[in-house]
């Protein structure tokens, strides 16, 4: 069966993944912050994704973020219990038509693609996700769980802060001391070439790493802790794999 165009947002190129993978992120139309009791989306939320994007949701995988580097298995047996959200930063699957989901307002959202074994996975990565480096645990468990070859993965990243905006304490140099841009006395960090550093040293092939290069700090389309503080919203990442 042909699967009907999509139509998806200017942070998702259709050129990076193929025809059958669903990789967006929303803009500030709606707000996707995640509320103490919620255990799934809004109606708002829900009709949003489904007039943009032109699918059902079928089966949803939200996560409580932590900024910790808990990846989890979107698989049968985890998809069974949806009682409680997990704590985590990130999710994977071969399951096709489960739907991966963070939320972000300046942290950077991590598009993976394994084209050999199928998989994807969605990873949210700030400041301590990256000092923790989140990204070599997903890339460990797509390898123990799928058997992933690192360099056949392809990766977008997706809007964040840029170092034109993040300005940081001087301090940050201990964590990431290549990673500072210097400004007129001020530090700013490179998240996005944080990430790329971490995933090349995993074994992925920089011309795999595609960049939106979008800053939400500067665009405002976007919700952006730095540029709204405490009343920024958040914007809703997912990842699926379309099978129709
Ligand atoms: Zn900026």
């Amino acid at each position: 069966m042909t699967l009907p165009p999509i139509r998806l947002m200017m942070t998702v190129s259709n050129s990076i993944f193929p025809a059958n993978i669903i990789a967006f992120t929303s803009d500030r139309t709606v707000d996707f912050t995640l509320h103490q009791e919620q255990t799934g989306l809004n109606d708002e939320e829900e009709e949003f994704l489904s007039r943009r994007l032109h699918i059902d949701l079928p089966d949803l995988v939200l996560i409580r973020q932590t900024h910790g580097f808990r990846v989890v298995v979107a698989d049968e047996s985890f998809l069974r219990d949806k009682s409680v959200l997990p704590e985590a930063d990130g999710a994977m699957t071969r399951l096709p038509n489960v739907v991966l989901t963070i939320r972000t307002a300046d942290c950077l959202p991590v598009f993976m693609y394994d084209p050999e074994q199928k998989g994807i996975g969605l990873v949210h990565v700030g400041r301590r996700g990256a000092e923790k480096n989140i990204l070599r645990e997903a890339i460990t468990q797509m390898k123990a769980q799928w058997q992933t070859e690192p360099k056949a993965i392809t990766v977008f990243l997706g809007p964040a802060i840029r170092s034109c905006c993040y300005e940081v304490d001087k301090e940050f140099q201990e964590s990431f001391p290549e990673d500072l841009v210097v400004k007129d006395g001020r530090h700013y960090l490179d998240l996005v070439q944080v990430c790329r550093k971490q995933l090349i040293g995993l074994g992925l092939e920089g011309q795999n790493i595609h960049d939106s290069g979008i800053c939400t700090c500067c665009d405002e389309q976007y919700f952006s802790y730095r540029r709204q503080g405490e009343s920024a919203g958040r914007m809703l990442s997912l990842m699926m794999l379309r099978e129709g």
